[in-house]
């Protein structure tokens, strides 16, 4: 056995003399032979566009310049609530870390980013870093004249299904105005009653307060848990079977009274009830599926994998819906997506009045390519926004569309943008403060 080997050896020498000359030849290719005639590519500038327009809305849309002239990118970085924060920190941070690095190694550029401060998944840098990601996927799509999802493995269906967003002040017109949702084409409706924790309200001023105490509206998690069950009982009985409802629960009971909500949910068939847990207490969700079949969904104020990856790998949630420019943009969310997919969980990317159609336009490219999607939130934009960022997705019949040109399809007009500069309006420092009637906090 050893002198066949030994024969044997001597026959590979020539071949493997061969191959190492190959492989020689091959590190002495140019860059352009390695990317089949590409030139080099990289990025020569990064700023973010920061713009308020209509005052309604405080966005950050981060522009990638490449070395190729009239090759850019753009990628949403908005934050409502630290928005300039975040244009600080790619204008001082981390344009300087991206300046000069090659457009087509997203992957690499993005764990970098992750690493250079040492910590990691804050939300500011996952926003910052969001808007280059994007903007980089923009980049490879128009290089390979291809829309983003084509690169992504291609469309698993034609359009994104969307769920609308139904409120009102009582059953009635909570369930007309759902109804109204089913009338342009929805089949998913979410339906609020007032609001976040709408239906557990007590008015200002009324029930039994502390004397010299705590007077705005408050928050009554026993008043909650017996109106919103109500108020499904209602949709259905009006509208019947077929709409799909989702709840909203904001993060607003206590892990006893959510695990109560959830089961008193079952009869009305839910499509998902949202948030029914703040991310601290995901533990809680076990003692949820161990008395009820309602759907859960979470994930829109996670920023770090070891939030969502135990929820979807231990089957907690059955719907991951997180927003992409929170979480490390498409190439973030695409992980998340798959990871949905081999667990049997399902995608419902979050938007949000406050977001821009960058972020929506780049979740709807992960979801026409996605076989983990489950639903994608609507997002809905004035006139305005459409001729300030052309190819802005549009939601006829309840399905989103994106503009089919190379990249992601959406572009911003700068010039337009600068017109409305970003101050944050008085009262944007304060979106959340929820208090029951002693006066303590609840969870928004
Ligand atoms: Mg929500």
């Amino acid at each position: 056995m050893q002198r066949r080997g030994f024969l044997e050896g001597l026959a590979a020498a020539p071949a493997a003399a061969a191959a190492q000359q190959s492989a020689q030849q091959a590190t002495a290719q140019t860059y352009a032979d390695r990317t089949r005639g590409l030139p080099r590519l990289t990025i020569k500038e990064v700023y973010p566009i920061v713009t308020s327009p209509l005052g309604r809305y405080q966005w950050v849309i981060v522009k990638v310049i490449t070395s190729e002239p009239g090759l850019y990118g753009i990628g949403s970085a908005s934050n409502v609530h630290q928005a300039l924060t975040v244009a600080t920190a790619i204008e001082k941070h981390l344009a300087p870390f991206w300046v000069g690095r090659e457009v087509d190694r997203i992957d690499d550029i993005w764990y970098a980013t992750q690493y250079r401060s040492y910590r990691r998944s804050d939300t500011v840098l996952n926003n910052a870093l969001s808007g280059l990601d994007m903007a980089l996927w923009d980049i490879k799509g128009k290089r390979a004249g291809m829309p983003v999802y084509a690169l992504l493995g291609g469309k698993v269906r034609d359009a994104v299904p969307c769920y609308g967003h139904a409120d009102g002040r009582t059953p009635d017109e909570v369930a007309d105005n759902v109804k109204k949702f089913l009338e342009r084409g929805f089949r998913h409706v979410r339906a609020q009653m007032g609001g976040y924790g709408g239906g557990g309200m007590i008015a200002p001023g009324e029930g039994q307060r502390i004397q010299g105490g705590f007077a705005g509206p408050a928050f009554d998690e026993d008043k909650y848990i017996a109106a919103i069950p109500k108020l499904m009982e209602h949709i259905r009985v009006k509208l019947g079977p077929e709409v799909k409802l989702i709840h909203d629960v904001h993060e607003h009971l206590s892990p006893t009274l959510a695990v109560e909500f959830a089961r008193r949910m079952e009869p009305y068939g839910m499509f998902f009830v949202e948030d029914i847990l703040p991310p601290e207490l995901v533990p809680w969700f076990r003692n949820i599926r161990q008395v009820t079949s309602t759907p859960m969904a979470m994930g829109e104020i996670f920023t770090n994998p070891q939030e969502w990856v135990p929820c979807i790998t231990e089957r907690l949630i059955d719907y991951a819906r997180h927003r992409v420019s929170t979480i490390g943009g498409i190439t973030a969310a695409r992980k998340v997506a798959i990871l949905c997919e081999t667990f049997g969980v399902r995608t419902a990317f979050q938007e949000g009045g406050d977001n821009d159609p960058v972020n929506f336009a780049a979740a709807c490219h992960v979801d026409l390519a996605s076989t983990g999607f489950g639903i994608q939130e609507e997002n809905r934009w004035p006139d305005l926004i459409h001729e300030l960022l052309p190819g802005t997705p549009k939601l006829p019949g309840g399905y989103a569309y994106i503009n089919e040109a190379p990249g992601l399809g959406i572009d911003i007009k700068e010039d337009m943008a600068r017109k409305f500069p970003l101050t944050p309006p008085p009262g944007s420092e304060d979106g959340f403060t929820v208090r029951a009637i002693d006066g303590s906090l609840v969870r928004p």
